[in-house]
């Protein structure tokens, strides 16, 4: 019976050693009291576009998913990209080429959602009953907020059986999004794994979440698309602009010793970074997390290929918490 008290004492006191140690320290590498890396760094706050946060960023005590207790960095943005813009996503005719849409994903490749992939489908998909189009190459798009909600639920209403499916970032106006984010990562014994609907991955320092993959099986049967932008983000009005795919565009920090580029963290404070390095070279060395370590960055995820519909695995760490406001 006092063994699990014991450990929990330990495991907080030992995180509290740690986090003194980074408050001092800032965020230089430092040794870590929690996991056996003999690098784990710390999330570093100035990294996140400030024009992307509703309030600055500030450290409070939060519980993590493991139960522990931990300082965490509360992040709150307001979801709006300061980096690039969003959409399209929809093209609106047939012969619309690439710039007027975003991008699919299917048997990991990303595809251009132009007007000839919208007109392509029922091949594509091997299904006739695939037609997004009407018989003048107008694209059937959904257009307003009542529109993206019904053909964007789980049980797509059957008006918009064959509907590209687009909801604007004006639908959820006023939208904030808070990360709790443990501000060292603490390792858990066993990894973790992605949440379902409601959870995040983690954060792109431009305030969007990267989600958990896009429900493409719900979307596809109901011969809709639901297209992301060529940032690999799209909108739902429950939770605003989300990204699905990494694709670049986003604020990345580049690394002075060739390896690939940092674009975000994980809701566990471990750093995501490009699947590839300069030389276009992937790591041959990631665990089930899609992550590795090494002496500068730490443990670290590199993010699945864009058109993978994922970004990481697991998670290695404990993991702060994600809410939306509307
Ligand atoms: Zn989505
Ligand atoms: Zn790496």
């Amino acid at each position: 019976m006092n063994r699990p008290l014991l450990s929990l004492a330990t495991l907080t006191l030992s995180a509290t050693i740690a986090l003194f140690v980074i408050s001092c320290q800032d965020n230089d590498p430092t040794p870590s009291d929690t996991t056996a890396d003999a690098v784990t760094v710390a999330v570093d706050p100035t990294l996140f576009i400030a024009a992307g946060l509703a309030e600055p960023i500030t450290k409070v005590t939060r519980t993590l998913s493991n139960g522990t207790s931990a300082e965490c960095y509360k992040i709150v943005t307001n979801n709006t990209p300061t980096d690039h813009t969003m959409g399209p996503w929809c093209p609106t005719t047939i012969t619309d080429d690439a710039s007027k849409g975003g991008i699919w994903f299917e048997g990991g490749k990303l595809y251009d959602v132009d007007g000839a992939f919208i007109q392509n489908l029922a091949t594509f998909y091997n299904d006739a009953f695939w037609k997004l189009y009407n018989a003048d190459g107008t694209i059937k798009v959904t257009t307003t907020k009542a529109a993206c909600e019904a053909a964007a639920r789980p049980n797509v209403d059957p008006a918009y059986n064959n509907y590209c499916v687009e909801c604007q970032p004006s639908y959820s106006a006023g939208i904030k999004k808070t990360y709790y984010i443990p501000v060292k990562p603490v390792k858990l014994s066993s990894p973790a794994s992605i949440g379902g609907m409601g959870a995040v991955v983690g954060i792109a320092f431009n305030g969007v979440n990267f989600d958990p993959p896009a429900p493409t099986s719900a979307i596809l049967g109901a011969h809709t698309l639901a297209p992301m932008d060529d940032a690999g983000g799209h909108v739902n009005t429950a939770a605003g602009y989300h990204y699905h795919a990494a694709t670049g565009k986003s604020k990345k920090i580049a690394q002075a010793d060739g390896h690939a580029a940092m674009i975000g963290y994980a809701m566990d404070g471990y750093g995501m970074y490009e699947l590839l390095d300069t030389s276009g070279k992937e790591p041959a060395d990631l665990d089930a997390n899609r992550g590795h370590y090494d002496a500068t960055r730490g443990y670290h995820y590199h993010v699945a290929a864009p058109g993978a519909n994922r970004f990481i695995t697991g998670f290695r760490g404990a993991q702060g918490s994600f809410s939306v406001s509307l």
